[in-house]
């Protein structure tokens, strides 16, 4: 039976593009809700590598599993970086994700489109309860564009135009996301790591 391999967080749409990029491994899936793991970890640090290692490591040793967590955000060329690390709870933790989404886009209503560069930044952190860690970075570039267009995918999807397909990261099949994404090359870069 493979040893298992927690997936350190309880976002739905994170989940999915694990599991789906993870589907090969030679480790067995689980998630926070199937360990009862409901300790909650603080994002006190001050880059996406930080909070990745500070969720890592602390369901690591709540659950004594092996945990792979992410930290992810867009930083936006026009807004100097912002969102950043605080991508999930841009604007008030209270908003959602589509009130977020018409929260940039109000804030770049004057932007043309050759400033419009941003970028989705994934780390990857793999922790084990013996304190070992793996670590790696990637992102996924693209421009902001003047209104939300498609379904798939979460967050900024909607308004993350990929110039390459003329589409945002909500209008592509979720299968292409799953190889190009900012996640899925950070994913990809541990797993020879994770199999060794
Ligand atoms: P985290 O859970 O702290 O990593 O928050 C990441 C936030 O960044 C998410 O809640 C989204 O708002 C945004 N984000 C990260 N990756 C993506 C993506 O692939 N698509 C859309 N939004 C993303």
């Amino acid at each position: 039976m493979n040893q298992k391999l927690l997936l350190g967080t309880s976002n739905p749409g994170k989940i999915n593009e694990f599991k789906q990029i993870l589907q090969n491994i030679p480790y067995r899936l689980t998630t926070l809700e199937e360990e009862s793991c409901n300790i909650e970890v603080i994002e006190t640090g001050k880059t996406f590598l930080e909070n990745a290692t500070l969720k890592a490591t602390q369901y690591a040793n709540a659950t004594k599993l092996p945990c792979l967590s992410d930290d992810s955000g867009i930083e936006i060329d026009a807004l100097n970086g912002r969102p950043g690390i605080y991508s999930a709870r841009y604007g008030g933790p209270e908003l959602s994700d589509d009130e977020r989404v018409q929260l940039i886009l109000e804030e770049m209503k004057n932007i043309p489109y050759e400033n419009r560069k941003a970028r989705f930044k994934a780390s990857i952190v793999v922790a084990w309860p013996d304190g070992k860690i793996l670590e790696k970075e990637a992102t996924m570039e693209g421009i902001i564009n003047f209104s939300p267009i498609g379904k798939n995918g979460f967050g900024y999807d909607p308004i993350f135009l990929l110039p390459e397909f003329d589409k945002t990261s909500a209008e592509i099949d979720p299968d292409k996301k799953n190889k190009i994404s900012h996640r899925a090359k950070a994913i990809r870069k541990i797993i020879p790591l994770l199999i060794n």
